[in-house]
């Protein structure tokens, strides 16, 4: 499979390049030049298999030939090894006709797992082959740092290099980060907020010299690979429910657009998915997008779902160039216009496509509370705010007939302000991270400038490669 930037600008590459470089070079995102498709026997042979199997079957089309069908199992089932759930990712009932399927039994309690882990598979085997040692450097509001840590963890080639705003991260999420002390990994806690961090970031990144010594590489939400693998668990979750001949809707919280547009892929490779829901917080640009064309940038409030607290969801460019017949000039000049204006100025057909598959609903925090303790009387269920929010989408979208699967994100442990708040119930972290806030913690705190993360990242590379 290669693979083809949505700008139009940028040398196609094979799986495993766009697996190290993550951002085209022409500021675009990476895509299968053809989408795989499965036919109804193809899906019908996946009944049943153990996820890790099912995860590398259907990943199979997009790292080939680059990665082949064998190795692919291995890494997975190496990958879900750490999971705390026999089933990976196991489906409930909470109402009638609406289900949750739990993407957080991973490391970290969070989605993210689902993913990163086999991103850091796939980045030990690739680098191994060629021999080479990359560092991959992040910035980090919570999730996806802690995730980024776990995958890389203790592994020879990668060295691991994440920001976060000193004090404004939650202290499970802080000690999920700094409490790993294996050498490769080094914590920076910056004296300012996420977005100095972010910036701090893409600037070691625009500096190509100091990209190319220290081979800098990025594990965020735009590589494809993780999009690649968060498909599999769409499939398990409509074979389970009758597919091929059954239809199923899935409602997803939402925050850069990288789950749901999984979903998307997983329905272009000929899943029979009637219906994808968006669930937001107050920071709704998406949902204003698919009720009204107005995708238009405003400030991020902070909300009980800090993972989906986004001003711009990055990877819905992809879904754009989709809908726009796959004219990388006409995505490469929405983006530019989007960039200098704030304003996406979608064609009205390529809109009214989106919308006769995709409807969105957003919460504020009162809602996002009420949902979470009006869910938990009535079924015993307890779901974290950002569940919780995909949860009262799924209900206000579900139709008689098709079953709707409502993506759960995070674990409850991992919010438990916001759910003593909702429910007076504290929930427990699960027995592998029960000691987290006994456990030793270890980082550095910064100055936001460029010459001290500069400096930071010198010494970790220098340290990890004298081990
Ligand atoms: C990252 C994250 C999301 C948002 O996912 P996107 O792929 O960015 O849309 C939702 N919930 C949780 C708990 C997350 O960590």
């Amino acid at each position: 499979m290669r693979y083809i930037s949505t700008r139009g600008k940028a040398p196609a590459l094979s799986f495993s390049d766009v697996l190290l470089t993550g951002l085209a070079e022409d500021g675009g995102l990476y895509l299968p030049q053809t989408w795989p498709e499965f036919s109804q026997s193809d899906w019908r042979a996946l009944r049943g298999l153990p996820y890790p199997e099912l995860a590398a079957r259907v990943m199979a089309p997009f790292t080939a030939p680059d990665i082949d069908f064998e190795t692919l199992h291995d890494l997975c089932k190496k990958a879900y090894s750490g999971f705390s759930h026999p089933a990976i990712v196991p489906v409930t009932q909470v109402e009638d006709g609406l289900f949750v399927q739990e993407l957080f039994h991973g490391p970290t309690l969070a989605f993210k797992d689902m993913a990163m882990q086999v991103l850091g598979q796939l980045f030990e085997h690739v680098l191994t082959q060629r021999d080479e040692h990359v560092t991959i450097v992040g910035a980090t509001s919570g999730d996806t740092g802690s995730a980024a840590i776990e995958a890389c963890r203790g592994r020879k080639r990668l060295s691991v290099v994440i920001l976060h705003p000193k004090g404004r991260t939650s202290e499970v999420q802080r000690r999920q980060m700094t409490t790993v002390l294996e050498p490769n990994v080094t914590n920076l806690a910056v004296e300012g907020t996420f977005d100095d961090c972010q910036d701090l970031v893409k600037t070691l990144f625009a500096d190509l010299s100091f990209r190319r010594e220290m081979r800098l590489s990025a594990v965020n939400s735009i590589n494809w690979a993780r999009i690649a693998a968060q498909i599999p668990y769409y499939v398990h979750a409509a074979l389970a429910f009758g597919a091929p001949e059954q239809e199923v809707s899935f409602a997803v919280p939402t925050g850069n657009f990288g789950n749901i547009l999984a979903a998307w892929g997983a329905r272009r490779m000929g899943l029979p998915i009637r219906h994808l829901c968006v669930g937001s917080n107050r920071n709704d640009i998406l949902t204003r997008f698919l009720t009204a064309n107005d995708m238009t940038i405003r400030g991020v409030t902070p909300s009980l779902s800090p993972s989906m607290d986004i001003q711009v969801s990055s990877n819905f460019e992809r879904l754009l160039f989709e809908l726009l017949g796959r004219d990388a000039a006409a995505c490469a000049s929405i983006m530019a216009g989007f960039r200098s204006t704030g304003h996406m100025d979608v064609p009205r057909e390529s809109w009214e496509n989106a919308t006769a598959l995709f409807s969105g609903l957003a919460l504020d925090d009162s809602q996002t509370e009420a949902e979470i303790r009006a869910l938990h009387q009535k079924s015993g269920y307890l779901a974290d705010p950002h569940s919780a929010i995909g949860i009262a989408a799924g209900r206000r979208f579900r139709q008689p007939g098709t079953p709707m699967v409502a993506e759960a994100t995070a674990h409850p442990a991992k919010f438990p302000d916001a759910m003593v708040a909702a429910t007076g119930i504290h929930p427990a972290l699960p027995p592998h991270m029960a000691d987290l806030f006994e456990r030793r913690e270890r980082y550095q705190s910064v100055p936001a400038t460029e010459d001290a993360i500069k400096t930071a990242v010198r010494t970790a590379v220098a340290s990890c490669n004298a081990v």
